[in-house]
């Protein structure tokens, strides 16, 4: 069987390599050539669109913001896998908040602005620290400006004013001190079965994902449950197929969502080796219509981003549980060039191998890595 995905970054090239035991082989369309590619070796392959399309069993995508033209040839074709709508939702937050609101999904109090002169109405609405969101294009904290005091107003009004707000409205949402961020991953099949991992804790620096813990500490039942009840409404909302991605805050007890991702996420890298099905699996084993697979995590699992480094040693595999997931990209500031994952049988055990594994790593890059560990230890 095969699969084509939508984008031929690190998460096609991960489809891939996931698949590829299952006997399943997946094309990428690196999207802004237009071509079909092998998402690993990124080579070329002789196809037109059209005829991949043809060819393979399921269109699945990498990332949320396709061309349209694309997803509608693969709508089209009854093999898209999750739906169009479903995608547009998560590539629009304009979008995202209709389908959250009109489905009573607690999120972030917000308001649409649509013109630089709401920018008064939107502050005596949301209070005066706000996170202005553009609503399509956004990712990694990018396309995001923060209002943190009124001196910054008169510059968010010139960036606005330099926006096509018509065509790509803000979201603006209150700037939230929540307790922690967390995810909910999982899988819905076309029967709707649903199949979620454990949640991990995200930490983010500079609007970036850093690290994830999974399971996270300290989680309640209600919570768990919470979050699952929360992600199920949403996947059957969107009649999704594939694997799904919820952002949440927490603040007490208390769950909203920040947002959703339409595809398999970096806050599920952790599945790779901590739970018995990763992310990449459950996600062509759901588009192809085979069962879903077993998610339970095993031993607790911490995923640190490599973000704009390439200077580390290889050495850091010599840590009991330490595995590497090496991109091939070009290295740019704040580009995500790799990511590593460590296994462990507690937390104690994984903020300890957290330290060991600083010894290789340049600390610079890696900001929030000690305290994390710190914490783990003593949790
Ligand atoms: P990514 O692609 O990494 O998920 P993104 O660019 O899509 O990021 P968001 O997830 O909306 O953007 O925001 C990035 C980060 O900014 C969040 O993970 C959170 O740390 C912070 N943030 C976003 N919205 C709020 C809010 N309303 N209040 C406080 N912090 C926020
Ligand atoms: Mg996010």
């Amino acid at each position: 069987m095969k699969v084509l995905v939508f984008g031929a970054g690190q998460l096609a090239q991960m489809m891939y390599l996931a698949a590829a035991p299952l006997g399943v082989e997946v094309y990428a369309l690196d999207v802004n050539h237009r071509e079909v590619i092998n998402p690993v070796s990124k080579a070329k392959l002789d196809m037109s669109i059209d005829y991949a399309i043809q060819d393979v069993n399921v269109v699945t995508a990498e990332f949320e913001h396709v061309p349209e033209d694309l997803l509608e040839l693969a709508e089209k074709s009854g093999k898209l896998h999750p739906n169009m709508a479903a995608i547009l939702t998560g590539a629009d937050r304009v979008r995202e908040k209709q389908i959250l609101d009109s489905n009573d999904i607690p999120n972030c109090p917000h308001r649409i602005v649509n013109d630089v002169s709401e920018l008064d109405e939107t502050i005596q609405a949301l209070g005066n620290k706000i996170i202005f969101k553009a609503s399509r294009d956004g990712y990694d904290g990018y396309g995001q400006w923060r209002l943190l005091n009124m001196d910054e107003k008169p510059k968010l009004n010139q960036a606005f004013a330099s926006l096509d707000l018509k065509r790509v409205p803000l979201v603006a949402e209150t700037m939230l001190n929540f307790d922690r961020e967390i995810s909910i991953i999982g899988a819905r099949n076309a029967s709707g079965e649903v199949a979620c991992f454990d949640i991990a804790e995200n930490l983010h620096h500079e609007g970036q994902l850093h690290v994830s813990v999974a399971p996270a500490t300290n989680l309640k039942k209600t919570t768990t449950q919470e979050a699952t009840d929360i992600f199920t409404r949403i996947a059957n909302a969107l009649n999704y197929v594939g694997v799904l991605a919820v952002e949440l805050f927490q603040i007490g007890d208390s769950l909203l969502v920040n947002e959703i991702a339409p595809r398999v996420h970096n806050s599920g890298h952790w599945t790779q080796k901590g739970a018995n099905t990763c992310q990449f699996e459950q996600h062509v084993r759901a588009v192809l219509g085979f069962p879903l697979g077993y998610t339970k995590s095993q031993g607790v699992t911490a995923m640190i981003n490599i973000i704009g480094c390439t200077s580390f040693s290889r050495d850091l595999l010599s840590i009991p549980g330490c595995h590497l997931h090496w991109y091939g990209k070009e290295v740019r500031e704040k580009r995500k060039m790799g990511h590593i994952n460590i296994v462990a049988d507690s937390y104690k055990d994984l903020g300890d191998k957290m330290l060991t594994l600083l010894q290789y790593l340049p600390e610079e890059y890696f900001p929030l890595l000690k305290d994390e560990a710190k914490r783990l230890i003593a949790s």
